[in-house]
């Protein structure tokens, strides 16, 4: 397509801070070209381990840095789950979770988290059966923009410990927050029974450099270091020096202009289509029209050069949509105008 609308990208907009290319320059030519110890360079799980401490008051010592929070998960599920383990995700659900339960035995059933709807402790032990191992959690969501709030942290954090389940923690959008601090699962699920999954690629613009950590408990992240060793061997060398530096750049204007879209967006169509405003991340999970299928929905985006992501790709329903606000501002503009134009027509029969 020429010249498309897209607003159904899983990436910032933004490049990587010119500090941190350069760090990985140097890295290449000071020559740090080689394998890395398989859990990463200490003073890179040092760093991880410190913003932990300092930001959520994690009292853990055990971390590892993984090839994106995608490895992270992979070793994640492949040493907490057995086949036939089942594993609780949320729906609407980041895809690879599903997939990654299927690539190592596993089952998922599904919590209802669509928008609106609370997390309570009676939602998520309506998902359990004898089989389930771990509760997956995801704040900010990967489609919705839904941030968990503490209490509803609290929620897991009380099943998983009624029914002896371990809890994994995808934080990758930790940075991507709007209205106020970031609610980490660290301070409201019991460490002992959490693994905390965080990455580079969405705040510092790197999702190329394939970049992540692992925090939990000593017997998960042993399992995984292992596994990590038979599988990644480590995560890139120049980017784990990089990272150190990534780690000390403060990216808040770049998050303040991401605060910016998400109004952009809400001032834009918040009128015409039933979306919860997003907490976090950089997506919306906007309510189909009145009326309106998703074939013909997307047909009627497709006209207009609009690229969404259907919700169906995200969860068995089929009633809400994906849009990225990851993108300049003149393109946001061009896809809220293609998006009241096609509720304008559908209304219009
Ligand atoms: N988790 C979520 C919720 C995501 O949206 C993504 C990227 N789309 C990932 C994990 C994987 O990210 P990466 O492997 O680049 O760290």
């Amino acid at each position: 397509m020429d010249d498309p609308i897209n607003l159904s990208i899983g990436q910032a907009d933004f490049d990587v801070p010119q500090p941190v290319k350069m760090a990985a320059v140097e890295a290449i030519q000071a020559g740090h070209n080689r394998y890395t110890v398989t859990q990463g360079l200490p003073e890179l799980n040092a760093a991880v381990l410190a913003r932990l401490a300092d930001r959520y008051g994690f009292a853990g010592r055990e971390t590892m840095i993984t090839s994106g929070v995608s490895g992270g998960l992979m070793l994640g599920f492949m040493a907490v789950l057995d086949p036939g383990d089942e594993v609780l995700i949320p729906d609407p659900y980041f895809v690879m979770y599903g997939m990654l339960a299927t690539m190592v035995s596993a089952s998922w059933g599904t919590y209802d988290l669509y928008p609106g709807n609370e997390l309570t402790e009676a939602v998520l032990e309506a998902g359990l059966t004898e089989r389930t191992k771990a509760i997956l959690i995801n704040s900010p969501s990967n489609p919705t923009g839904r941030t968990l709030t503490a209490a509803e942290l609290d929620a897991v954090g009380a099943v998983a410990a009624r029914h002896d389940l371990l809890v994994i923690s995808d934080e990758i959008y930790d940075e991507f927050v709007y209205d106020g601090p970031y609610v980490s699962a660290i301070g409201h699920v019991p460490e002992e029974r959490l693994l905390v999954l965080g990455g580079f690629s969405k705040t510092y613009g790197m999702p190329g450099w394939r970049m992540g950590w692992a925090a939990g408990p000593e017997d998960v992240v042993d399992s995984m270091r292992k596994m990590q060793q038979f599988s990644f061997v480590c995560a890139p060398s120049i980017a784990q020096h990089a990272c150190l530096e990534a780690l000390k750049t403060d990216m808040s204007a770049e998050i303040d202009e991401y605060r910016g879209k998400r109004q952009r967006m809400l001032d834009g169509i918040g009128d015409v289509y039933d979306v919860a405003p997003p907490g976090g991340s950089f997506y919306m999970f906007p309510r189909l029209p009145a009326g309106a299928q998703t074939e013909l929905f997307i047909e009627k985006c497709l006209e207009r050069k609009l690229l969404v992501v259907p919700g169906k790709a995200f969860s068995a329903a089929s009633t809400h949509f994906r849009l990225s606000f990851a993108a300049s501002d003149s393109t946001l503009d061009r896809g809220i105008e293609a998006l009241r134009s096609v509720a304008a027509e559908l209304a219009a029969g």
